[in-house]
């Protein structure tokens, strides 16, 4: 855990054109403050957040599933932390810690080259990460260039982060990331490719992963616009000005890793498989959608306090509507159950929860938040759009605004604080982006579903149809 001084250790960290120091941001003070609550939740509710090893005790993050109770109990803590902060937060550290835990296992496959061992240097990282309770953000997906060329046919080398120099003591890295989230506040970067655009024959230098501090020489982080509204309070902006999951261009300039933080190198066919095979994207992908119950939970919950707020429950063409966000919730709840009861114990004796169940709530729970922005954002229409600032109730029209805003279910207040969530919720730039997340943070969904129905197991469905053409 690091306070948020700790973070000005010498990371060039870049904010609309300056080079900032992170501490000094007041959003990134409150976003590191809620991030942190995963720490807190370990000493405030240790029977859930904690588990005991070899005398030790660690965040449960950490533990290698070998039961479905062993994952149930992951999936409650990382709602719990999730809570925290209304599922707003996708990137805090239980998403890496948990996929750190069994790369720690199934590092074996890295294997060595003439300088090191990627095995023993992931799985020595691993460890290190998790004695230390280490915030990680990682850094997968290559800058769209140029779509018509392979990686390495692009010049000045920033079509994702390559290898210029091999030496005894470890390569320096050039080249860049196209979006790192949470990076200014993470402690350590993990670098690698991402399982979708695959590295092609002749892409080696490309064929990277590592892990690096922030604050490594030659590593820079340029941040995207901030989406807090600094002139107004939380009662106008609830959420975008309580937390900015902020998002990074990450560039590499001659940045040297030593070889014992090095896991892949020099091999663009290692590099296409990290993510996968060793175990990372499954677990990361149970911590991911575990949080995406919370923030689907949090966006329904709104849009029905907004109908009892506005007087609009009583309608049937409105509960319709309102059944139809709770039933999604429902599906999303009992899918991810599925995707734990129906897990399997594989070669590594690591209970792994049912992908196919987890990739169909990746490839619903986007749309199904969606959902519940909209009937926010049409049920709450122009009572929304029309809340003044909340300043105006201590300024000269404010006996007005008492009187010509207190409705027949809430006083003016009452009524201007939940519209005003509404609005950040569904409309605000902050809103924005977080329903950007929810599509995109996981990988393209249009690959997600393809590969959905590509792995999709219907012999059961295949037999009917075949005995039906048969007979
Ligand atoms: C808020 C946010 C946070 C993120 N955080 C991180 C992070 O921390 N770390 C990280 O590494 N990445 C992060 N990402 C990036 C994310 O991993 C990518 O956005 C995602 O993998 C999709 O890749 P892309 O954006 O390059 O989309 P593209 O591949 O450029 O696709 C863009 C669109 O074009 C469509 N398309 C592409 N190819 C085709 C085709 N052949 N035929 C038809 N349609 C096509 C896609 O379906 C998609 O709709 C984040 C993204 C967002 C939005």
């Amino acid at each position: 855990m690091h306070t948020i001084d700790q973070l000005d250790d010498g990371r060039a960290v870049y904010l609309n054109g300056e080079r900032i120091q992170v501490s000094q941001v007041p959003i990134f003070r409150k976003t590191l403050a809620l991030n942190n609550q995963y720490y807190a939740l370990q000493k405030s509710h240790p029977a859930v957040h904690t588990y005991t090893e070899n005398g030790h005790t660690y965040d449960i993050a950490f533990k290698v599933p070998r039961t479905v109770d062993d994952l149930r109990q992951k999936h409650q803590a990382y709602q719990e932390i999730a809570e925290t902060n209304n599922g707003m937060l996708g990137r805090t550290p239980d998403f890496l810690n948990t996929g750190m835990a069994i790369l720690a296992e199934k590092s074996a496959f890295l294997g060595h080259n003439q300088y090191t061992n990627f095995a023993e240097n992931a799985k020595n990282y691993a460890k290190w990460i998790k004695e230390n309770d280490i915030f990680i953000s990682h850094a997968l997906q290559n800058p769209q260039l140029d779509r018509s060329q392979p990686i390495n046919g692009i010049p000045k080398g920033y079509a994702g982060v390559h290898t210029i120099e091999r030496r005894a003591d470890g390569i320096v890295v050039s080249g860049a990331k196209m979006v790192n989230t949470m990076a200014p506040i993470a402690d350590d970067l993990l670098v690698f490719n991402p399982p979708e655009l695959l590295l092609e024959k002749g892409d080696t230098s490309y064929g990277v992963a590592f892990a690096t501090p922030l604050n490594t020489p030659g590593v820079k982080v340029i941040c995207r616009k901030l989406l807090d509204h600094p002139g107004y309070t939380e009662d106008d902006y609830p959420l975008s000005n309580l937390l900015d999951e902020i998002d990074a261009y990450i560039v590499f300039d001659h940045a040297f890793i030593p070889w014992d933080k090095v896991f892949v190198e020099n091999d663009y066919d290692m590099s296409n498989r990290f993510f996968i095979e060793s175990g990372m994207f499954i677990h990361t992908s149970h911590q991911d959608e575990a949080r995406g119950i919370t923030k689907l939970e949090f966006a329904t919950t709104v849009a029905i306090r907004v109908a009892k707020l506005l007087g609009l429950d009583h309608f049937l063409g409105v509960q319709e509507k309102l059944g139809r966000l709770t039933a999604n919730l429902e599906l999303i709840k009992g899918t991810i159950a599925r995707s734990e009861d129906t897990g399997h114990l594989d070669e590594q004796g690591i209970y792994t929860p049912n992908l196919q169940a987890l990739t169909a709530v990746r490839a619903n729970l986007p749309a199904f938040y969606e959902d519940a922005m909209r009937v926010t954002q049409h049920l709450a229409a122009g009572s929304m759009v029309g809340v003044p600032g909340f300043e105006e109730f201590a300024g000269d029209n404010g006996d007005i605004l008492q009187q010509a805003l207190t409705t027949n279910l809430a006083t003016a207040e009452e009524r201007s604080k939940l519209l005003n969530l509404a609005f950040d919720l569904s409309s605000s730039g902050f809103g924005q982006r977080q329903l950007m997340y929810e599509y995109y943070h996981g990988g393209d969904p249009m690959r997600i579903r393809s590969k959905h129905y590509l792995d999709e197991d219907l012999h059961a469905g295949n037999a009917m149809l075949d005995r039906l053409l048969r007979d």
